[in-house]
């Protein structure tokens, strides 16, 4: 989809745009930390997502349960039982993800899944070891990935196959990942990467990736960290053997809250497919049987280990309510449109790429919300003016800001204020 907006520079036009969004609203229904008795600009959507305002109410009737009935609250209570609880979410995150129901469940956190979906779907050979992942992956992945090759008595070095951007680029071009696939053909065991690049912001094409990899006899997983309730996704369509992601970036469900994982339906009715198990993976009817004697639920739930986090995963249900509510279609569709401003409004300031460039692809449908930044000159110094003027934004050492305007409480004159400050600090400098 590529569309084609007529942005003005003015705070004018701004207010204008926020009085004309349909989602403008639900900025209200969450709690936005305040800078110098304002509403900061918060930008850091991708770290941390703001607290709905829905969530504390969820967590105190879980709270109440806890009160009221002990360990009742498992069975006997009135609303939303514990023992389901990984249920409830369901509906919601099969939306999001694009996939069916018993495709994906809420569980543990973000790499201790990884873990989990590797010991399934990385399963090496003597000949067949091999894995490819982008070269500056989230360090919590990739030492998950060597963690797992050496566990299998192979070297990381060799294993692992990561992906660089051409020289002179920032990102990765899909023809480039597609034959470094190729490249490995036989050896290669497993296709991982991230759906949204963390740093980059780049969106990676899910289903160009999977495809190649399956020809190459291979599986393809993706961590969706920074993709998940950011982008749209297809998951079951486009084939992919499994991914995981965090809720508590773009799914605003609180700092650790619980993960999620996909896995296709394909594999989710193979009872043999190795994995770690535990009571929570076993069939239902018979979980507090206490027999020996593993039996996986079908789908994703059969990957289940532990009884889930109930205070955490309550929160989650408050978030998820607002997804729910506006559907991926309508938040993309605003996205698109503050992260062109953004860029527009970045590129009006006519500084050269010596002061500051986006790294992000200038194309929409490789990109969410985030724009990453390089400030080449005075870096710091202008990080420390932003946040001074109330914006929270991301610092990477030595020159990158990340941005991340989110359309379910992120405004246009968010964005325009914030590029002003950019502006005006770079014209201070020396
Ligand atoms: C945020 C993030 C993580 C975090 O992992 P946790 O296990 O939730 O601490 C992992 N990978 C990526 C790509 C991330 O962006």
């Amino acid at each position: 989809m590529t569309m084609t907006y007529s942005f003005e520079n003015t705070a004018g036009f701004a207010d204008a745009a926020d009085k004309a969004d349909p989602l403008a609203q639900y900025r209200s229904r969450f709690l936005i930390p305040q800078h110098e008795g304002k509403d900061c600009i918060y930008f850091t959507g991708n770290s941390l997502g703001l607290q709905p305002r829905s969530a504390k109410g969820y967590i105190e009737e879980e709270l109440k349960k806890w009160h009221e009935l002990g360990v009742d609250g498992h069975f006997h209570a009135a609303r939303r039982p514990w023992y389901h609880y990984h249920k409830y979410s369901k509906e919601s995150l099969a939306r999001i993800v694009g996939a069916a129901q018993s495709e994906v469940v809420a569980m543990n956190n973000l790499t201790s899944n990884l873990h989990l979906m590797m010991v399934s779907f990385y399963r090496p050979s003597a000949t067949r070891f091999k894995i490819i992942v982008e070269a500056n992956a989230f360090p919590s992945d990739r030492f998950a990935l060597a963690s797992q090759v050496k566990f299998h008595g192979h070297d990381p070095e060799s294993a692992i196959v990561t992906l660089k951007p051409r020289e002179g680029e920032y990102t990765l071009r899909t023809e480039d990942i597609i034959s470094t696939i190729e490249a490995q053909g036989e050896e290669l065991a497993l296709v991982m990467m991230g759906g949204v690049q963390y740093y980059t912001g780049q969106f990676f094409n899910l289903k160009a990736i999977t495809e190649a990899a399956h020809c190459a006899g291979a599986f393809a997983g993706f961590d969706l960290a920074h993709a998940v309730g950011n982008v749209p996704l297809q998951l079951h369509d486009d084939g992919v053997d499994f991914a995981v992601w965090c809720s508590y970036k773009y799914l605003n469900s609180g700092p650790g809250g619980v993960s999620g994982i996909f896995v296709h339906e394909k594999h989710g009715q193979d009872d043999d497919i190795p994995r770690f198990a535990g009571w929570w993976g076993h069939d239902e009817q018979e979980r507090f049987q206490m027999k020996a004697g593993f039996r996986p639920m079908p789908g994703a739930d059969g990957w289940q280990v532990s009884n889930g986090n109930v205070l955490s995963a309550a929160a989650h249900l408050a978030a998820l309510e607002l997804f729910d509510e506006v559907g991926m279609t309508e938040l993309r569709k605003k996205s698109l449109q503050l992260t062109a401003y953004l860029e527009y409004l970045l590129r009006s300031i006519g500084a050269p790429a010596s002061d500051l460039e986006i790294i992000t692809p200038s194309s929409p449908e490789e990109r969410g919300c985030q724009l990453s930044l390089f400030v080449n000159r005075d870096g710091q110094r202008i990080f420390e003016n932003i946040s001074k003027a109330g914006v929270v934004a991301d610092w990477r050492e030595p020159n990158a800001i990340r941005v991340a305007p989110v359309p379910l409480y992120n405004s246009f004159k968010d964005v325009y204020i914030f590029v002003k400050i950019i502006k005006d600090s770079l014209s201070l400098q020396s």
